[in-house]
């Protein structure tokens, strides 16, 4: 037997060794399994252990022993999602020191130049900042903190329609000595060298996460923008640019489906040739909401489509190397989930979810108190009923019981399941050929 992958010593740590009994044993729902010459691969996703035997050997009582007591193999009763849910709880405790919040998602604004399609965002007309409750946020920020460094992400609406927000907190922050740097969501249409100066040097801005649908006419068309730009598509291009002279980050997300994939591999191509030797930049591939919603077909046919692209834009372009295999039991995905970061609305409100702006506020920026119950609530992990109980991804998997796409999320599309898996078993082939062990 050869190990590839090391047991996770924290779960491994809970459960211990499982004693060997007189029963009748089963696979784990969690160990994925695949072959490889005369080798079986199993990956324990509990464990997060990885492990090749030779097939002739697989059913010797030494290896049997194995499987038992590391939790490869379980008694037939044994309920398998039970036992993720007590080590997850676990988790929980012992993670359960207070934490400051330190990550501030501030909305400047819920206005936009933009009228894309498929945003599902509420889009309010006058809603900005003021500059009073910019002084409050300030000093909210200064009291949550104690002491930590700040962590701004400026979110919209579109947030540069009100830059000037910007400017009065980050001098603000500036002003008092407090150590601070800031990211962006932003369409980029707005960003001049004006800007990106100030970006640079008082927003202390790190990286701009920027959506672009195609290539200049069907961007133009997609976006819809109401500002008046006669090449929408050239300006955020140049922008981009200014940004990365600057040396700030930027990150592409492609938005994809039907209506525009036809129109992605040349705004690829074009990119890959554009920026190829440009380590700031990162591209990646996304599909819309509504391609969960697509018949089976056409799902299969755009995630297809998404791999192709993404792989590509992985060889020319910036980050997007998947990582190679989770190592421990996921225990909260976003930062709803965490303790650390609040939304922080036009009004003062204080809320969890960058995508939430008219609910499940924790309280308000006049106030110290954090609502712990609506934030607990909210954290929860969701399941999807018998989809997750039997579910091989399960222990790598977790959704949080208020997100508003919960019911829609990539990952829980059974299609999108099945695809995890064959990649996972791809790599765990790849992972055997090299007969590396990981320290
Ligand atoms: S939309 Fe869902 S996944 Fe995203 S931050 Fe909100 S709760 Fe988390
Ligand atoms: S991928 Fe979907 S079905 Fe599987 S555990 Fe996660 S939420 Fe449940």
């Amino acid at each position: 037997m050869e190990q590839l992958l090391k047991q996770d010593p924290v779960v491994m740590g809970m459960l211990g060794k499982q004693p060997v009994c007189n029963k009748i044993y089963r696979p784990l729902i969690y160990v994925l399994s695949t072959e490889e010459d005369d080798k079986k691969i199993f990956y324990n996703l509990l464990t997060h252990e990885m492990i090749a035997v030779n097939i002739m050997e697989l059913e010797s009582s030494e290896n049997r022993k194995y499987f038992i007591e590391n939790w490869y193999l379980v008694p037939e009763e044994h309920d398998d999602q039970q036992l993720v849910d007590e080590c997850r709880a676990v988790l929980t405790m012992m993670d359960s020191w207070p934490k400051k919040i330190h990550v501030f998602h501030i909305f400047t604004t819920l206005d936009c130049n933009a009228r894309c399609f498929y945003c599902f965002e509420k889009r309010i007309p006058g809603s900005n900042m003021s500059t009073n409750t910019a002084f409050r946020v300030i000093e909210y920020m200064q009291e949550q903190a104690e002491g930590n460094p700040i962590s701004i992400v400026w979110f919209g609406g579109e947030p540069l329609l009100n830059y000037p927000i910007i400017d009065v907190i980050t001098s603000g922050l500036k002003e008092r000595g407090l150590q601070y740097q800031s990211e962006m969501y932003s369409n980029g249409l707005l960003f001049d060298s004006m800007l990106v100066e100030k970006a640079k040097k008082l927003w202390n801005l790190k990286k701009v996460q920027i959506t672009l649908d195609g290539t200049r006419q069907v961007y133009k068309r997609v976006k819809a923008y109401v500002t008046d730009v006669e090449d929408p598509f050239e300006r955020v291009f140049q922008n981009i640019k200014n940004l990365l002279r600057a040396e700030i980050r930027v990150k592409i997300r492609l938005n994809i489906g039907l209506h525009n994939y036809r129109d992605m591999w040349d705004l690829v191509g074009f990119f890959c040739e554009e920026f190829k030797d440009e380590d700031n930049l990162c591209i990646y591939a996304s599909p819309l909401f509504e391609v969960t919603k697509y018949v089976e077909k056409k799902k299969i046919f755009m995630y297809d489509f998404l791999d192709e692209i993404n792989s590509k834009l992985s060889q020319y372009i910036g980050e997007k190397k998947e990582k190679e295999f989770a190592r421990t039991l996921t225990n909260s995905f976003c930062m709803a989930s965490g303790r650390e970061a609040v939304t922080i609305l036009p009004d003062g409100m204080v809320g969890i979810c960058p995508n939430i702006t008219n609910g499940f506020f924790l309280g308000d920026i006049y106030t110290k108190e954090i609502n712990v119950k609506v934030r607990e609530d909210f954290g929860r992990r969701y399941y999807r009923g018998d989809k997750c109980r039997f579910c091989p991804m399960y222990p790598n998997c977790y959704i949080v019981n208020g997100c508003p796409n919960k019911d829609d999320r990539e990952g829980c599309d059974s299609i999108m399941v099945k695809r995890q898996i064959r990649r996972i078993k791809e790599k765990m082939r790849i992972k055997c050929r090299l007969g590396v062990s990981e320290d």
